[in-house]
């Protein structure tokens, strides 16, 4: 049988992101239909509500907050490091229960992103790093790759399911 596999909730449909909306990317979610993956929101499994205020990575990325060396704000300055530890914590130990060693996180995303997130200057501008939930799988050996690892910039249909 195909390995189980994990892929962001919001690319599988869910309507779990901070602005109430998915981001889908239907080859995800078809996985996930299949049944050969689970679809996890680590902010949602943590508590955080949706929708929710937009939240960046202050002073360093995901790595960096796992160190106490970065905190994570949304943008009326609240500080949601907490929530964001206990987001990744919690999906680890989803995954390890269920035996998932391969996922597929949303790019961007200050939980989720695989290679770049958001500056934490709410400004729109990205930069190198991985959110806090990738940083906690990747030093727990699972294997991470981002919708743009796997699918590059083209993706009409996911452009088409959002409109
Ligand atoms: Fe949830 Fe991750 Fe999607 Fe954000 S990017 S909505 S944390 S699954």
């Amino acid at each position: 049988p195909v390995p189980l596999k994990m892929v962001s909730a919001c690319m599988a449909g869910v309507q779990c992101r901070y602005n109430g909306q998915s981001k889908t990317v239907p080859m995800l979610r078809d996985m996930v239909q299949r049944g050969d993956a689970i679809a996890l929101c680590p902010e949602r499994l943590a508590g955080l509500a949706t929708p929710r205020r937009p939240a960046e990575i202050k002073g360093g990325d995901g790595y960096a907050v796992l160190d106490g060396k970065a905190r994570v704000y949304d943008d009326l300055g609240e500080d949601l490091t907490g929530a964001f530890i206990i987001a990744a914590y919690k999906t680890l130990h989803v995954l390890q229960a269920a035996g998932v060693n391969e996922v597929v996180l949303k790019e961007g995303s200050p939980s989720c992103g695989c290679n770049e997130i958001y500056d934490g200057t709410f400004s729109g501008t990205r930069k190198s790093g991985v959110g806090v939930t990738t940083a906690l799988l990747l030093r727990s050996g699972i294997h991470v790759y981002s919708e743009k690892m796997l699918f590059g910039d083209a993706q009409p249909e996911l452009v088409l399911s959002n409109m």
